[in-house]
């Protein structure tokens, strides 16, 4: 049996003059007539108002390592609680989650939980946070903001892992639930989000520059490197100049590969030479905090000191092969300070995926 949506009223949306009403979440602002829904499937005109069908639905709930977000500068070797629900609001052809993204269907949604009882499921599974991910936060966030609440009330920290692309006011209230976030910057070129993700670029930029100057937020950044679509010399160039210097060089920045899926199954795999290329480009712009991700690269995936060089965070892929931080997180080599959130380092989480049901119900 699927689980049936939920009708739960929705927050900002205002009704046009002609009777439909307006979506102010995201920059896409939808205009809808009864019945209909938006881009991102899940918000939805009915009797004059808009409802949220996947309050209380999820796609799943897995204990990850932190480091999958990806994060690698808060509470590094943690593990941390994660969980989609359905629909995005962009429509990446390259998408790499699409069969949760692109559900048009609710037979993704296997599981009910109230906030509450996933609070209550991530502290009884040991995480220090819990992520909203696999699909974007944003089209659910009201319900990831209740979720965000009840996991403050136990102690746990919230993870946003989002494409950045949301409007002015929901931005400000859906951040202030977050401890942490990673931002997709999907590319450094409009014309590359209008021809492959169906957005614009300066929604996403204006996230990153609200999150620096407006919130303690942590977030850390990754691009998707896709072969011959944004990987140039040029484009990382910008990039890297344009993160340096908007929100300075103590925002991880990490690369990651591409693999063929969705509607751009004709584009090879990204070589782990290009990350490795775009990691050097990044370094030399200034970044401290450069990464490799997708790949055994223990190079690219370890954090180095900025100050003494020393390898401080020695990983392959999630793995955490050496930890060189104090519990305040300096080097302890040099004591410099490092960027991120850090606490004691006792024993890490390691590379496993541990699937977790809250209440599953039977699929049709
Ligand atoms: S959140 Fe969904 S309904 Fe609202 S504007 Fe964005 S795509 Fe449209």
């Amino acid at each position: 049996m699927s689980i049936p949506e939920s009708h739960t009223p929705a927050r900002w949306w205002r009704v046009l003059d002609d009777g439909r009403i307006e979506c102010d979440l995201c920059p896409r602002y939808c205009k809808l007539h009864e019945g209909q829904r938006g881009l991102c499937f899940v918000r939805k005109m009915e009797g004059g108002r808009m409802v949220l069908t996947t309050y209380g639905r999820s796609s799943g709930f897995c204990v990850d390592p932190i480091e999958k977000k990806p994060l690698n500068h808060f509470y590094p070797g943690s593990s941390v609680f994660s969980f989609g629900t359905a629909g995005c609001n962009l429509a990446c052809k390259f998408c790499q989650n699409w069969d949760i993204s692109k559900s048009r269907e609710t037979d993704t949604m296997v599981d009910r939980a109230m906030p509450d009882e996933i609070a209550a499921a991530a502290e009884q599974s040991g995480c220090k946070s819990v992520a909203f991910t696999y699909n974007d936060p944003v089209i659910f966030a009201e319900y990831a903001m209740d979720v965000a609440d009840a996991c403050h009330t136990r102690g746990l920290k919230t993870v946003a892992v989002t494409a950045g692309y949301i409007t002015e006011e929901p931005r400000r209230e859906f951040f202030a639930k977050m401890d942490a976030a990673n931002v997709d910057l999907k590319g450094f070129s409009d014309d590359f989000y209008v021809k492959l993700t169906g957005a614009r670029l300066q929604p996403v930029l204006d996230t990153l520059t609200y999150l620096k100057r407006e919130t303690d937020v942590w977030f850390e950044i990754t691009t998707l490197l896709i072969p011959g679509q944004n990987d140039s010399d040029a484009e990382i160039e910008a990039s890297s100049a344009w993160i340096m210097r908007e929100l300075g060089p103590d925002v991880p920045l990490h690369f990651s590969a591409f693999h063929p899926d969705w509607k751009m199954r004709d584009v090879p795999p990204t070589p782990p030479a290009t990350l490795t290329r775009a990691r050097d480009i990044a370094l030399k712009a200034g970044l401290h905090y450069v990464y490799t991700g997708n790949v055994h690269d223990t190079t690219g995936g370890t954090t180095f000191c900025p100050s003494c060089h020393a390898a401080l965070i020695v990983r392959d892929w999630y793995r955490i092969d050496d930890y060189r931080l104090s519990e305040d997180g300096h080097c302890t080599q040099c004591g410099a300070a490092i960027a991120g959130r850090f606490g004691a380092f006792i024993h890490p989480f390691g590379n496993r995926r541990i699937p977790v049901s809250v209440h599953r119900e039977q699929r049709t």
